[in-house]
């Protein structure tokens, strides 16, 4: 229905002043204008497509654009964008969603059309830059690509003919490039692969993978009948625009949704149930429902007969007892007897009323129960793992694992190139990455790095930053930026960035990395059951080729001089080696033109000739491979990607196996490759016994046999480990608002004037026992120091927890540049040494710019940088940092201002060796340093997996 016209519209109509939209026909969409707007632009009118100036209104003022696909950089959901480049101009206009992407759907959440503004950003980095002063001193000067690429050539080269591979290493903040990167490292035959996984996902993953040999969930959410996210997932998580438009899809087909979370999220806003459950006692309450199922026999009998390894544990705990299906159902609720629903109100704090029904309905959902954790409640404390063993445990009992309306493994949802050379592994075990201590840690120790450099376990010579922030986004933060500044730690500092941020002011060079539509990048996730690739481009670059005009390389059309990692790392690799004596160069050598130089576009042209039905697809189109990524940017590889745990294996694949009579486990050269399930040999999981790992041996043999099946830990933050007399909650660090980008929308001025500032929020009842209302300054003691921020009084909080969003509080000093839509400016001094001192000396402010927005801003201020105030808390069997954190609350003191920091380093170090304490360190069986089925992102050679015998 069209709304009621105003007297003042009316009257604006009348005399010309606005058009008269119902009456006047339009010219360019003449009667189907209505149409036309709803919908995406044709994709034959791509090249040239017509609308009026938004600007101009109401003046028809047309303008002409190409439209040029590419994929969103600003989380990992990858989602396609469609960049309309005005053909006057040359200049991106706008972003928009692109339909032809099968994870997005043509849909975008809030940050994908940002990236116009992180494209237009006054502030940006266009020219590769060098410090002048001493490091963090805050001084710049322009260089060149050439003068770049020597340097680190020169210097890696040295490094790796000295036998120093371990000092050379490649930092990530985001990745999203399908393996680029990694093969980059290989080529090179470095152990250099660092990462920030281990501050936000392995826990989940470490759970997920002691169960089936897979890290991460695909959850069906579309054909699902009940779906529990332990997470804010709908609205700001991981694949957010993806899945919170499937979930929608499954509530609207009648699916029920449950959320786990502390916090009344706009997720749990709008969920069935909200079960806000006290931090850390996820795994705990999941062991009840997992109860419920069990007692009231909803269990998939069927399936876990088959699929669970349940013969081994009756074998390790029951010896004696002949060995039954009924005996381990029988066993299993003596097990877990004492986790009544009643147990798990006690913990969680959720009504045992609220668990029986859900967990009733999650077995009534059968195989039609689709779940997600991810970095939340799985990253948040001691045993954090749990949750995500303790969920997956769900979909076992529930038999819901692959199937329609379930969770798969992600790999099933995620497509994995093929590359045109492979480099062999590297002959190199980096201890700085996987120190003895974590065995198990599912990824790199990354956030321990300054404290191992710091105790002389070794040194960083040539140290890349990839769209990375440790200073800011990692806890600890003044320890890094010790460590950064010290250049017997690190030799040589390259930020790769987009945009400016807290680490990149210390860094040697800063190197400007293209956004999302200036840079190319492969992308598959698991967002749905299917699989799809899609091809982030640079699209200015797609532009002018497609005006047939002559250029070498991808800066060369960006704004300024702008690169992107891809061609960077190929250039390099020809430097470090230029006439092809180290075995380098040979690895970025085009597979076309033997002996040349391989090209972006012969990279990507050839992963694409070799995935499965592009080529068909492109031919119908009389259009190459590459040709057709260009015009889509997406392309569906598989619709449904279902049970494949049960492929059958072939008859080769079967020559030469031996069969375990008992369990029908299949072994080919001494590996267990399938099961035989019902007279077939089936594929199973990536696990040493195929199955579904109930009971965890890897778990017994790495020292951890308390842990051999799902179990309750209790956290760090656990309510006997607080003393509420002093004052101790629990802080939830780990949310983030759905506008935010970690450390990369300060760039962005859209969503920095939608979410600007980080308060605590507070539960009246706490609010009141402390006599604080909403505005009040409030300090929080952390273990190391503590920080001074405003409290924001709301019934969405749990009472007796306290939370905080992780994004904001972004921060300059004097001499610093950039990010002044969020940034606020900031004093910095150092008393004793490692007691630092942080103040916020001004806000947000608005600023002269090319933009004129700059100048209008109304918000003042950015917020309290509370990662900096917070231990490392590594948790022993993971390797996750444990991000809850146990504060004590105080009203501030008559000196303390709003955005004051306290830390001191020598506390940190000291809580860091009290968590190492913790550690049982390898070896594990055969002296193994890490279990051998346990992926690495880069994995060496088998033979360094075993320490040397005087180790
Ligand atoms: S969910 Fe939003 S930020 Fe993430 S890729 Fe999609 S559009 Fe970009």
């Amino acid at each position: 229905m069209p709304t009621k016209k105003t007297f003042v519209e009316r009257i604006a109509e009348k005399i010309g002043l606005v058009p008269n939209l119902a009456k006047d026909r339009d010219p360019l969409f003449g009667e189907t204008q209505v149409t036309a707007l709803e919908k995406f632009p044709p994709i034959e009118k791509w090249d040239h497509w017509e609308e009026y100036e938004a600007t101009a209104w109401p003046r028809r003022v047309k303008k002409t654009y190409q439209i040029v696909p590419t994929t969103c950089f600003n989380c990992e959901s990858a989602c396609g964008l469609t960049a309309y480049i005005d053909k006057e101009s040359g200049e991106v206009r706008k972003f928009e969603g692109n339909p032809y992407h099968p994870g997005s759907r043509g849909r975008n959440c809030a940050k994908g059309p940002a990236t116009i503004n992180q494209i237009t950003d006054p502030d940006r980095i266009l020219y590769p830059l060098k410090r002048k002063g001493a490091r963090g001193s805050g001084e710049w000067e322009r260089v060149s690509w050439d003068d770049v690429l020597d340097t680190f050539a020169s210097r890696i080269r040295k490094a790796i003919q000295e036998g120093r591979q371990n000092q050379i290493a490649y930092h990530v903040g985001r990745p999203g490039h399908e393996g680029y990167a990694n093969r980059v490292l290989q080529g090179w035959g470095i152990d250099g692969h660092n990462s920030h996984t281990n501050v936000c996902s392995s826990g989940a993953r470490f759970g997920y993978n002691l169960w089936y040999g897979y890290d991460r969930p695909s959850p069906d959410h579309a054909n699902a009948k009940f779906i529990l996210l332990i997470s804010s997932h709908l609205e700001s998580g991981h694949y957010f625009n993806p899945h919170a438009q499937r979930i929608i899809e499954g509530k609207m087909k009648g699916a029920k949704l449950a959320t786990m979370d502390p916090r009344l999220s706009n997720t749990a806003s709008m969920s069935d149930y909200w079960m806000p459950t006290y931090p850390g006692s996820e795994p705990a309450l999941l062991l009840s429902l997992a109860k419920v199922i069990l007692d009231e026999e909803l269990y998939n009998r069927s399936y876990m007969e088959k699929w669970v390894n349940w013969r081994a544990y009756l074998a390790a705990k029951f010896p004696d007892e002949p060995p039954s299906f009924d005996l381990f159902i029988e066993k299993l609720k003596i097990l877990y007897a004492e986790f009544t629903p009643e147990f798990g109100e006690q913990e969680s704090g959720v009504k045992a009323d609220i668990i029986r029904k859900v967990g009733r309905e999650i077995g009534e959902a059968g195989e039609r129960f689709a779940s997600h954790t991810w970095r939340s409640a799985s990253a948040g404390n001691l045993g954090g793992w749990c949750v995500a063993r303790n969920l997956h445990f769900l979909q076992v009992l529930t038999g819901s694992v692959g199937t329609k309306g379930g969770t798969s493994p992600n790999s099933w949802n995620k497509f994995k190139p093929q590359f045109f050379d492979v480099p062999p592994a590297q002959k190199f075990w980096n201890e700085l990455h996987f120190p003895q201590e974590y065995p198990l840690a599912f990824f790199e120790m990354s956030f321990l790095l300054p404290h191992f450099l710091k105790e002389g376990r070794g040194k960083m010579d040539v140290y890349f930053s990839r769209v990375f922030n440790p200073v800011w986004t990692y806890p600890d933060g003044f320890t890094w930026m010790e460590a950064y500044t010290d250049e017997n730690l690190f030799g040589l500092h390259a930020a790769m960035t987009p945009t400016w941020n807290e680490t990149a002011f210390f860094a040697d060079y800063v190197l400007p990395m293209g956004h999302s539509s200036e840079r190319h990048d492969l992308n598959s996730y698991a967002t749905h059951s299917g699989m799809w690739i899609a091809f982030r481009q640079p699209v200015r670059r797609e532009a002018a080729r497609r005006r047939g005009e002559d250029f070498e390389f991808t800066y060369q059309v960006n704004p300024g001089e702008v690169w992107e990692e891809d061609e960077f790392w190929i250039e390099l690799s020809w430097r470090i080696d230029p006439d092809g004596s180290m075995g380098i160069r040979k690895h970025f050598e085009s597979p076309y033109r033997p002996g040349e130089k391989i090209t972006v576009d012969e990279y990507y042209q050839y992963i694409f000739e070799h995935t499965k039905g592009l080529s068909a697809a492109a031919q119908k189109e009389g259009l190459s491979e590459l040709e057709y990524m260009r015009k889509y940017g997406a392309f569906e590889v598989e619709k449904n990607s279902y049970l494949k745990n049960e492929q059958s294996l072939s008859e080769e694949q079967m020559s030469g196996t031996n069969i375990n009579e008992e369990d029908g486990t299949i072994y080919k050269e001494g590996k267990a490759i399938g099961i035989m399930i019902d007279g077939e040999p089936m594929v199973g999981f990536p696990t040493p016994s195929r199955r579904h790992e109930f009971y965890s041996q890897t778990m017994v043999d790495w020292k951890w046999p308390e842990h051999a099946v799902p179990t309750y830990i209790k956290s760090h933050i656990h309510p006997d480990n607080l003393d509420r007399e002093k004052g101790e909650y629990c802080l939830v660090p780990t949310f983030r608002l759905p506008t935010l980008i970690h450390s990369r929308s300060g760039n962005a001025k859209w969503l920095t004037e939608i979410s600007n500032r980080n308060p605590i929020w507070m539960h009246p009842d706490d609010a009141q026992r402390w006599g604080f209302k909403t505005g009040d300054l409030v300090k929080l003691n952390t273990d190391i120091g503590y920080f001074i921020d405003k409290v924001w009084v709301t019934q969405g909080m749990k009472p007796g927890v306290v939370a905080c969003s992780h994004h904001l509080g972004r921060w300059r000093r004097a001499q610093d540049q950039g990010n002044r839509w969020a940034t606020n400016t900031v004093a910095m001094a150092e008393g004793n040494p490692g007691e630092w001192k942080m103040n916020t000396k001004q806000g947000v402010r608005p600023f002269q710019s090319k933009d004129p927005d700059s100048s209008r801003i109304f918000w003042m201020d950015g917020g309290v940088h509370q990662n900096i105030t917070h231990a490392v808390h590594p948790d022993p069997i993971s390797g996750m940092h444990c991000w809850h954190q146990r504060v004590r609350i105080e009203k501030p003191g008559p000196d303390d201002r709003y955005g004051d920091i306290c830390v001191d380093t020598n506390k940190s170090h000291e809580v860091y060796k009290e968590w190492l304490a913790m550690a049982r360190p390898a070896p594990g069986p055969d002296n193994l340093r890490r279990p051998l089925w346990f992926k690495r992102a880069v994995r060496p050679a088998e033979e360094t997996f075993y320490l040397s015998p005087e180790k």
